[in-house]
């Protein structure tokens, strides 16, 4: 099948308690991982482009990779979205270059001026059928080039006047999740017996006052790796220095999934998994010097984690044909 816009996929994640994936692509290899473990389990798929993606590997690269993708996985309806678009310029290019969902940030200007500039695309947008996704709060963290020191948490009472001032399809909220592989300070952090540390818990009550005053509206929740230890150790162990990396424990993205969360954005878990595998391939393969060889695990590895997310935390695995 064609690209589709996201709003199916809405409807039915809403209805059935769970949240479509939204990994960020880069390159061939992880287009590849991410579709391969969503042709297997049979499910939707969000695939989001960053303003730093189209920086790095050319817009008409990344549409034609995920073009391919799609005739190599005709079963599973994909959606190809921008993420973060900063301007109502940046996601006109990309509704006119092939992308079938945009988001328009707005969210650190005051909220007048995000809904003007909001309604604007969605204006734009919706005469070639494209959804929109909107953002109020900030996320702390960084993401290609969106960084916030701190951030801030959604005021549940701008919503209603946001979303029916701007005919969004869909809004992302600050919840506590963040960006990056450093989610939290180990300040902000507890200790288990093992010394491990422990997360603040996200903020459910937001959420739920949130869908309260939004009814059967979708959620989107950014900033949501988990930042498996597993990768960063197997980082740390072959050279690399990523102290204290922490991400956003599963079990309250399953939670937040099950209620009106209907995407969860994922990237530094991808970021982590292929770096992991690379940084031991050439540790314990000093000789080897063909790209294939170290590419080829790191794809494989990302495909296992996307069946990971795709079955124990989205819940979307085996939900394509209802999506379509
Ligand atoms: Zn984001």
């Amino acid at each position: 099948m064609a690209l589709v816009n996201s709003k199916k996929m809405f409807e039915q994640a809403y209805k059935n308690g769970y949240a479509i994936g939204a990994f960020n692509v880069n390159n061939m290899e992880i287009v590849q991982g991410i579709t391969e473990a969503c042709k297997e389990e049979n499910a939707p798929v969000i695939l989001q482009v960053s303003k730093g993606a189209r920086a790095y590997a050319n817009h008409t690269y990344l549409v034609k990779l995920v073009e391919a993708a799609v005739i190599e996985c005709p079963d599973i309806p994909v959606v190809l979205h921008l993420d973060h678009g900063p301007d109502f310029e940046t996601c006109k290019s990309c509704i006119d270059g092939g992308f079938t969902s945009v988001m328009i940030d707005y969210s650190s200007h005051p909220l007048e001026e995000n809904i003007e500039e909001t309604a604007k695309v969605v204006e734009y947008a919706h005469k070639y059928n494209v959804t929109v996704e909107g953002e109020l709060g900030t996320l702390a963290g960084i993401e290609d080039e969106v960084s916030h020191a701190v951030g801030s948490y959604t005021r549940p009472e701008d919503v209603e006047k946001f979303v029916k001032g701007t005919g969004v399809d869909s809004l992302a909220i600050a919840i506590g999740t963040s960006h990056g592989a450093y989610k939290f300070k180990p300040e902000q952090c507890t200790r288990n017996a093992q010394g491990i540390l422990v997360p603040p818990a996200l903020r459910f009550d937001i959420l739920k006052e949130v869908s309260k005053r939004l009814p059967n509206f979708p959620i989107v929740l950014h900033g949501s790796s988990s930042v498996p230890q597993n990768y960063v150790k197997m980082i740390n162990e072959n050279g690399g220095k990523m102290p204290n990396a922490i991400g956003v424990p599963e079990e309250q993205l399953r939670e937040a999934a099950k209620l009106s969360v209907c995407k969860i954005n994922i990237d530094s878990d991808l970021r982590l998994a292929m770096t992991g595998t690379i940084r031991q391939f050439f540790n314990e393969h000093p000789d080897k010097f063909d790209p294939r060889e170290y590419l080829k695990p790191a794809r494989a590895n990302i495909k296992e984690l996307v069946r990971h997310k795709l079955r124990d935390v989205l819940g979307c695995a085996g939900k394509a044909d209802e999506c379509k």
